[in-house]
């Protein structure tokens, strides 16, 4: 029968692409520490000394490729890991600990790093509190470098590789060397979990919601596989290798097909114009955006700004953030959101504590209306920098019309300090929400009075709507974006917007879907913002239907009972 079975693997496809190249397996495994006797203390005592210097080289070196490529504030934690290790009260702890109770060196490090864990864990001041955090990280550094356990450092691999990860996490992401990694496979996730958007963002190719890869897959494999489709191989026959050196020709042919593209509008044949946008999570990203031919920035997610690091950004580094977008987009959109933290993302230093359902919880705008210092920071920063482009500010997580009323006095209330300051900022933005929260949904009608626009979040919308988690692979199957129910709520949003003259786009992941693009532009979707790798094939989607014949099918499907009716309605449809 079929060739190679019991070496695919499948689940699902979060960033387009063929990747083909040699396995890294990269994860965080359970360090198995035992208590042996030694008899050379000598000898164990220099083992630990060597373990120290080589973890001072890597530190250093780790310390300057952060600097360099994210700035003194990504890198001052590294410079945090140099210092726990050269405290001699940690190193004379455990040489006295090897000499006295005659133990290896990694049982005695072990024991008086958790010891120093344990104090700095119970410390009243928050900031030594987050300390134990690096003791954690260099300790677990050491004791690698004395079992002799290769340290991955992805922000200097040499050579190409496929990463084979459990996850990956924001700091994994943004300090790896994107120029060596082919292609994500990992254990968790979905199509809406951080990897997968930043797989999209970086423009990998990225299979999510494997399971066991990592137990699968051993390093230097070869691994190949299509983020398209969801499908892959380790160490495939030649036939399935020839077939995917094919696949991979043949996408990027496809990819500079659609370069032509790149400075079109994205006009239907009948001539409805839509917005085709990117989302973005640090300024870096603007580029990708732009080299896709974006038009505008429909979702600038600001909380990666706070996070990976030990305190709040200052006013001033949020200027400088916002400042440099809205500069790279001239006069082109740019929708920054206020902080969406909570839920899957967290602040350390915002000590929030454990909730039962996190996103249901206390987060995004609830902690910013609590929290208005923290709020207030950013208005300012925003409203600083909104001379220097065409900025929108968007509040997340929106789910009353109180809240929105808040939000907004508070920033009047921003608005009154600058003007008493004499600072200058744009009297022209406009200010939106996200409807990610069916009670935003519903209540359309009376939000869409208060406001500028409407961005759609559906990865939240369909996780609310549905009650179905969007972090959970063992029931993906049920979070699903053709589902009627989502769509009639998406046209509902649709309808509540246009009918009080008002704008609405999408950011969730759905707007870059070039499935659902059909249907969207069908229900009078305005904007589509989406990660950068989307936007071609989105656009190409989008030049090619007729709107009239969109809204007829899309008035006709969202009357479909199953989603897979509806998908196969749409099909259907575009293809006659
Ligand atoms: C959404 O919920 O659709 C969205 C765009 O926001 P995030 O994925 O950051 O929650
Ligand atoms: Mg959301």
């Amino acid at each position: 029968m079929s060739k190679g079975v019991h070496n695919m693997f499948k689940a699902t496809a979060a960033s387009p692409g063929i990747a083909i190249g040699k396995a890294l397996v990269y994860t965080e495994e359970e360090l198995n520490i035992s208590k042996t006797t030694v008899e050379d203390i000598d000898q164990e005592i220099k083992r630990f000394e060597n373990a120290i210097e080589t973890t001072k080289t890597q530190l250093k070196d780790v310390y300057e490729e952060a600097l360099e490529k994210l700035g003194a504030d990504k890198a001052a934690i590294f410079e945090a890991h140099l210092m726990v290790l050269e405290d001699p009260e940690l190193t004379n702890q455990v040489e006295n600990k090897i000499k006295e109770e005659k133990i290896n060196a990694e049982f005695a490090l072990k024991e008086v790093i958790d010891g120093f864990i344990a104090i700095f864990e119970s410390m009243d001041d928050e900031y030594m509190r987050e300390r134990a955090a690096d003791i954690r990280d260099v300790g677990t550094r050491m004791l690698k470098n004395l079992m002799g356990i290769e340290i991955v450092n992805l922000a200097s691999l040499s050579e190409e590789v496929v990463l084979v990860a459990h996850d990956l996490t924001p700091s994994d992401t943004a300090t790896m060397n994107k120029d060596k990694v082919l292609g994500f496979v990992t254990d968790i996730g979905g199509r809406t979990s951080h990897t997968a958007i930043m797989a999209r963002s970086l423009e990998v190719p990225a299979i999510v919601g494997l399971k066991d890869i990592t137990s699968k897959v051993k390093k230097g494999d070869i691994i190949v596989f299509d983020g398209n489709e969801g499908i892959g191989y380790i160490n495939p026959s030649e036939e399935i290798l020839k077939e995917f050196q094919d696949k991979k020709v043949k996408y990027e042919t496809y990819k500079k097909e659609l370069e032509i593209l790149k400075d079109k509008p994205s006009i239907t044949i009948d001539g409805r114009q839509v917005e085709i946008a990117g989302n973005i999570g640090t300024p870096k990203d603007v580029e990708g955006v732009l080299a896709n031919g974006g038009e505008g920035i429909g979702l600038y997610r600001t909380e990666f700004l706070y996070m990976n690091r030990n305190d709040m950004p200052t006013e001033e580094e949020q200027f400088e953030a916002y400042k440099k977008v809205l500069e790279a987009m001239g006069d082109k959109p740019v929708i920054i959101r206020t902080l969406d933290i909570g839920g899957d993302k967290e602040l350390p230093y915002l000590d929030l504590p454990e909730e039962m359902n996190p996103f249901l919880g206390y987060r995004a705008i609830r902690i910013c209306l609590d929290r208005t210092d923290i709020f207030k920071t950013q208005l300012r920063a925003l409203l600083r920098a909104s001379i220097y482009g065409n900025l929108k500010i968007m509040y997340p997580m929106i789910s009353s019309i109180e809240e929105v009323r808040a939000a907004n006095k508070i920033l009047d209330e921003v608005k009154t300090e600058l003007d008493r300051e004499n600072v200058e900022y744009s009297k022209s933005f406009e200010v939106g929400i996200m409807i990610e929260i069916p009670a935003a949904a519903v209540i359309g009608d009376l939000l869409a009075k208060e406001v500028d626009f409407f961005s759609i979040g559906t990865n939240d919308l369909i996780q609310y709507t549905t009650a179905v988690d969007r972090m959970n692979e063992k029931i993906n199957y049920l979070y699903e974006p053709f589902h009627p129910a989502i769509l009639r709520m998406i046209k509902m949003i649709i309808d509540h917007a246009h009918n009080a003259g008002k704008w609405v786009g999408m950011c969730g992941e759905m707007a870059g879907d070039p499935k659902l693009a059909p249907i969207l532009l069908g229900l009078g979707l305005d904007e589509f913002s989406m990660s950068a790798s989307s936007i071609l094939t989105t656009r190409k989607v989008i030049t090619e239907l007729s709107y009239k014949e969109m809204q007829e099918m899309a008035n006709k499907a969202i009357n479909f009972p199953t989603a897979n009716e509806v998908k196969e309605f749409i099909e259907k449809s575009i293809k006659s």
